[in-house]
């Protein structure tokens, strides 16, 4: 018995083969589940329909995040053509270049709000219509980065927006676990994919990364896939409220541990 099999995730942020959200999404697949795709905008649509057909999906969707009513058309035909669906995973996140890249006190608030609406409330947004179409049982996932607790130079307003999306995780576990619904979310460690690109903070972290990191080894969309299928499996049916690190074990250093100690 595969670990999804009967199950219908319905996974957001696909902008190309490098995505976690495709990463998660062929796990998923190939954990038995049905798998239905949504992206950003009709520009990436000659990238994501063709990966979806590699996976047997036709339910694929474009839906900017920021358009309320572009969120509750695609959870009406989501209705129509999956009824109901066991998991929502939520791996978006934007912020414009501008502020990201130098001092954190010039933060622009257009800048602040953009993030925070793509980045955080998103997630809400998503949570609230998905949870019409789900039973108890359910389970929503969305991507963090360690940058929510420490501060990682150049991550800046993005770091903030994750320490609101981690709490809103644990607010909508609250909320939603009245429901049977379980919410959580991945950290993840560096991947190279098209968001981290428009990190000016990115290349310097990764490259940094395995010299560092416990295991010595770099992350990739698979690994979160596997933990994401977990995650959002009965296997998990008693984890909500959780940021579970997925980074070869980075976040528990306090210190990096010198050459001649190991
Ligand atoms: P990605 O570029 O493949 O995915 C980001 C997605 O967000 C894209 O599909 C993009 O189209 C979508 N998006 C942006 N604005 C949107 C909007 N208005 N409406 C709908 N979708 C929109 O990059 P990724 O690295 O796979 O990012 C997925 C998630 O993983 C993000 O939340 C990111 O912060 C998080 N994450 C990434 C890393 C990493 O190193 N790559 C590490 C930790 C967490």
């Amino acid at each position: 018995m595969k670990l999804l099999e009967g199950k219908t995730a319905l996974i957001f942020g696909v902008a190309n083969d490098h995505s976690i959200a495709w990463g998660i999404a062929e796990t998923m697949h190939e954990e038995g589940a049905k798998v239905a795709l949504s992206y950003a905008s009709e520009a990436l649509e000659r990238r994501v329909r063709p990966l979806a057909e590699s996976i047997g999906t036709s339910f694929v969707e474009n839906c900017d995040v920021t358009n309320d009513e572009e969120i509750m058309s695609l959870f009406a035909k989501a209705e129509t053509e999956l009824g109901s669906i066991d998991i929502l995973v939520h791996a978006i996140a934007f912020s414009n270049l501008d502020d990201m890249l130098g001092r954190f006190k010039d933060t622009s608030r257009d800048g602040f709000h953009l993030t925070m609406d793509i980045s955080v409330y998103s997630f809400i947004a998503l949570a609230r219509n998905a949870a019409t179409l789900m039973k108890p049982g359910g389970s929503m996932l969305t991507l963090t980065h360690y940058a929510s607790l420490k501060v990682f130079p150049q991550y800046n307003v993005m770091g903030v927006a994750k320490a609101g999306l981690e709490a809103s995780v644990r607010y909508l576990a609250v909320d939603l676990g009245q429901d049977g619904i379980r919410v959580n979310a991945i950290s993840a460690g560096p991947i190279r994919t098209l968001a981290a690109s428009g990190v000016p903070g990115f290349k310097r972290m990764y490259r940094e990364f395995d010299k560092i990191a416990p295991l010595h080894e770099n992350i990739t969309k698979d690994d979160i896939g596997s933990a994401a299928a977990w995650l959002c499996s009965d296997k998990a049916a008693k984890t909500t409220g959780e940021v579970l690190y997925i980074d070869s074990g980075y976040n528990i250093l306090g210190l990096s541990v010198p050459d001649e100690l190991m």
